[in-house]
């Protein structure tokens, strides 16, 4: 009956609390467990590797919501407790605490991992103390001793996470050099103009950007703490504290073990269903269709562990709506702000509205034409008629996108006739 069909949500990030939250809200009048193997609520993680870290907000300040909202949506939240599997044919989790939990529908929230750094000179199991990545709170406070002024702090991979801690870094008077083996920082996601301008950024405030490396080798103190890196031209780079943040590999080994549909994630459609129509996947680990791009793509953002959250609520209160949105993110370095619409793979033009000079652009990036997606830094007012050009999936004359006399919002509603 419907007041003891069980909703079990696994993972208690920004994907799992808010469908944990949303379900209720859509009207479902059973249980609802939340479960999440994380020792407290849930947090925000955008924050650790920019103001938490920092140190300017508090833990207290992460939390996505206090327990009273749990407890107002009657959300049973289980945290410390890892889903270890579950047992489809009997529709039940089994739980490290050796409790199970019975679902008529579970959403999996599962979340991703940081990519482990793998080189010579480094044993697997036996992690230095000084090698970080950054993930969760307690990762940052692995870092906070090492993570002082002076110290030298060693960064594989500009990524986001790799130039925010930069930033984070240079901020609290630490020597950061960062490696990357592209031969330019954000290259997976940006053109060489945007990537020049974050170099450039990093350059300024004294980062050692060096591009193009690959790491040789590292060796160990005595005490079994990195000392050093070797990169593949022969330099030695020796640090107090290294963070990798080489990219995240989604948490799919609960579905895997369980018979569902993996591939880059767990493959589900456009309600978040994956290959059982009772377990749904949301967020960083789910591998769901957009049809803004006509294919199939993995996202790490938190705005679209939000959107699923709500796509898989709604599913499971029978007001199914298909997910169609705009991929977006943000990224915090200094006193930029640098916020994302769409994907850019496959572009085959570049535009810039604005100047870098003065940190206050758009780069728009175009396919036959239409606007596949756009990066703006320094532009917050603009970025909402950015989302709407991407949205919109009509062609546009490049140079009325790079001719600020003319506005946004006329080619945006001019794209949304
Ligand atoms: P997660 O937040 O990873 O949550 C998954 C949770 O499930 C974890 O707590 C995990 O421990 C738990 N879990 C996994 N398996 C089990 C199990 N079997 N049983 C119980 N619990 C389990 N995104 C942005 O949009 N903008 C940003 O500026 C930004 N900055 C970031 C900075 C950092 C340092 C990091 C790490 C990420 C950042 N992101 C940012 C990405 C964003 O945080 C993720 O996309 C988002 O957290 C995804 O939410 P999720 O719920 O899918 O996964």
């Amino acid at each position: 009956s419907a007041d003891t069909a069980a909703v079990v949500v696994v993972g208690a990030g920004h994907a799992g609390a808010e469908a944990a939250t949303a379900v209720r809200q859509a009207g479902h009048v059973g249980r609802i467990v939340l479960v999440g193997d994380e020792p407290r609520l849930p947090y925000h993680r955008p924050p650790l590797s920019k103001a938490y870290l920092a140190g300017t907000t508090t833990l207290e300040a992460l939390l996505l919501k206090q327990q009273t909202v749990y407890d107002k949506a009657e959300v049973e939240l289980r945290t410390g407790v890892k889903v270890e599997r579950i047992e489809r044919e009997n529709k039940r989790m089994v739980l490290s605490d050796r409790t199970t939990l019975a679902y008529s529908r579970a959403i999996l929230a599962t979340g991703s991992r940081p990519r482990p750094l793998l080189a010579v000179g480094l044993d697997a199991g036996n992690i230095p103390s000084n090698l970080c990545y950054l993930r969760t709170t307690d990762d940052v406070e692995r870092m906070r001793g090492r993570f002082v002024e002076g110290a030298r702090l060693l960064i594989i991979g500009a990524g986001y996470i790799g130039l925010e801690v930069a930033a984070v870094a240079r901020k609290a008077g630490l020597h950061v050099t960062v490696l990357e083996a592209q031969p330019r920082v954000l290259a997976r996601v940006a053109a060489p103009s945007v990537s020049a301008f974050f170099e450039s950024l990093h350059r300024e405030a004294g980062v050692d950007i060096r591009v193009g490396a690959n790491i040789e080798s590292i060796t160990l103190n005595a005490a079994g703490d990195v000392e050093a890196v070797i990169t593949n031209d022969g330099t030695q780079i020796e640090a107090d504290l290294v963070l990798a943040g080489i990219g995240v590999i989604p948490n799919v080994e609960l579905a895997s073990g369980a018979g569902l549909v993996v591939d880059n994630g767990i493959v589900v459609n456009q309600f978040t269903q994956s290959s059982d129509p009772d377990i749904l996947a949301i967020g960083d680990c789910s591998n769901h269709p957009n049809p803004i791009y006509g294919r199939r793509i993995r996202l790490e953002s938190v705005p679209n562990a939000l959107e699923q959250a709500r796509i898989a609520a709604a599913f499971i209160c029978g007001k199914p709506q298909a997910y169609a949105s705009v991929p977006w993110f943000w990224s915090d370095q200094y006193d930029v702000k640098l916020q994302m619409a769409g994907l850019s793979q496959g572009y085959d033009l570049a535009i810039t509205r604005g100047s870098p000079a003065s940190k206050s652009f758009t780069t728009f990036y175009l396919q036959n034409g239409i606007v596949i997606s756009a990066d703006c830094v320094n532009r917050a007012p603009e970025f909402m008629l950015v989302k709407k050009l991407v949205a919109s999936r009509r062609p546009i004359d490049p140079a009325l996108l790079a001719d600020e006399s003319v506005t946004l919002k006329s080619l945006a509603e001019a794209a949304a006739v």
